[in-house]
């Protein structure tokens, strides 16, 4: 007879939680148009927010039950002052680490995060400098391109994290594909996605299958090179034949990849959210605070996970501004 799973993070539907997403800052020194809202945020005040010891306090009750990978991403993870010392704490336990980033303080970083392992993702939407800047509504373009060089100089694999809106930076699939020929790049596409204060519209969307007909339309047909995704991957993986590197789509409007997600995230705030898209969160810093267990919240949040997208299943539902603005903006959130 088949063993019943009762881990604390396996979910209903048979899911194991194996991965932890911390978002170490609500704070930003890029303001991305599809991530930060234009009249910003309300930042939290920072006696809310968890420190470095209350992060490590609740990334370990994780890791005892079943954690083994743990990404920290933001805001910008890297403008926290304390984060070599969040970084060291977090090498002390028995997973696998990365990091999201901007990039533009990635060098000041680099010996602590090659000492540690810490696999690299950057975000950049553009390779021209003029539209760089006018996403990211600051002027770092030159510093982040400088990062991406110094980390493949330095053989550190690298995933690239490109959002793509139609009509402002879709012409530049094939530019940003091109970089995978010789050097050992994984550049991820990512649909477009819709959260509180980011003015999304379908009609933005650049869809899995607009990007794939992109490429065909370039005669490159006989040369996709559909990979075998990784367990659990979020993204769809593609080489061109004779690339070095390769590249992916994170399709999480068209075609979501729920049914095998392992992923569960806790805000700076210390909330847990069982799902990026979802609105309900569990406050575990309060009761870490009061001196009791989080352990019976994080198996009540867990159980009450949606089978898909917080509960959006469909394209309808995502589309729906009273449903998806009842979420956080991306940059409260932790991407
Ligand atoms: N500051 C870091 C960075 O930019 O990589 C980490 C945080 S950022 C919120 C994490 C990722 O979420 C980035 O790759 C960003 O492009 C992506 N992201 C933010 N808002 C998004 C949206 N509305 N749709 C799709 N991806 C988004
Ligand atoms: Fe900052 Fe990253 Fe959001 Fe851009 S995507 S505003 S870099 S947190």
């Amino acid at each position: 007879m088949k063993k019943e799973d009762t881990s604390i993070l396996t979910d209903t539907f048979g899911r194991k939680h194996s991965y932890l997403r911390i978002s170490l800052t609500e704070r930003c020194n890029l303001r991305c148009t599809y991530c930060m809202p234009a009249d910003g945020i309300q930042l939290t005040p920072k006696e809310h927010l968890m420190t470095a010891d209350e992060i490590f306090a609740i990334a370990k009750t994780f890791v005892s039950h079943g954690v083994t990978k743990i990404r920290l991403t933001g805001g910008e993870p890297l403008v926290r002052k304390d984060f070599a010392e969040i970084l060291e704490k977090l090498a002390s336990l028995p997973v696998t680490l990365a990091v999201t980033t901007n990039g533009v303080l990635v060098p000041k970083f680099l010996s602590l995060l090659k000492k540690h392992q810490v696999s690299v993702t950057i975000s950049i939407d553009s390779l021209q400098e003029q539209k760089f800047n006018q996403i990211t509504r600051r002027s770092y373009f030159q510093k982040v391109w400088d990062t991406i060089n110094l980390l493949v100089s330095q053989n550190i694999v690298l995933k690239l994290n490109v959002v793509l809106i139609k009509g402002f930076n879709d012409h530049e699939i094939l530019d940003f594909i091109a970089l995978t020929k010789n050097q050992p790049l994984n550049v991820r596409f990512i649909e477009f996605m819709p959260f509180d204060g980011n003015r999304w519209n379908k009609t933005q969307l650049v869809t899995q299958k607009n990007i794939l007909d992109h490429i065909l339309t370039q005669n490159f047909q006989t040369d996709i090179i559909r990979l075998q995704d990784a367990p659990n991957d979020t993204a769809r993986n593609f080489r061109l034949r004779d690339h070095l590197g390769q590249f992916a789509i994170i399709s999480s409007v068209t075609n979501p990849f729920c049914d095998s997600c392992n992923r569960i995230r806790l805000t700076a705030d210390g909330k847990l959210k069982n799902c990026l898209f979802s609105a309900s969160e569990t406050s575990l810093l309060e009761t870490l605070r009061s001196g009791a267990s989080i352990i019976p919240l994080i198996q009540k949040a867990v159980g009450k996970k949606h089978a898909a997208r917080g509960g959006m299943d469909t394209f309808e539902k995502l589309n729906d501004p009273d449903l998806h603005t009842q979420n956080r903006s991306m940059i409260k959130i932790g991407g």
